[in-house]
């Protein structure tokens, strides 16, 4: 945990949030600045501070976000009719919370 991470802040009861899905590895909640229909997080319990700081090791984490991102999108509806995934790395690529998370985003019509 990382004393001045938002994520991290989510992740352990200081900041209120509302999970739509929570196991042992991610959770995942609405983005609170959505640019779709429907946008998530899918957000690892461990701090990892970007793409660029992933290991060898976090591999399973992030396969473990990319499925649960696929479920979710089923879970609402929106698998059929397509959604994306992605992720925003350093500043000049859009990241923000520098706190690992992939986006989800679809429910157009
Ligand atoms: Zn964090």
């Amino acid at each position: 945990m990382e004393k001045d991470c938002t994520f991290c802040k989510i992740l352990s009861g200081e900041i209120p949030t509302a999970y739509l899905f929570e196991n042992d590895i991610a959770v995942v909640f609405k983005d609170i600045k959505p640019i779709a229909p429907v946008h998530l997080l899918i957000v690892p319990k461990k701090h990892i501070r970007s793409v660029n700081d992933l290991t060898a090791d976090d591999g399973k984490i992030v396969s473990a976000m990319i499925t649960i991102a696929r479920d979710m999108a089923k879970k609402l509806s929106i698998a059929a009719s397509g959604y994306k995934l992605f992720f925003n790395v350093e500043r000049g690529g859009g990241q923000v919370i520098f706190h690992l998370h992939l986006h989800l985003i679809g429910g157009w019509k």
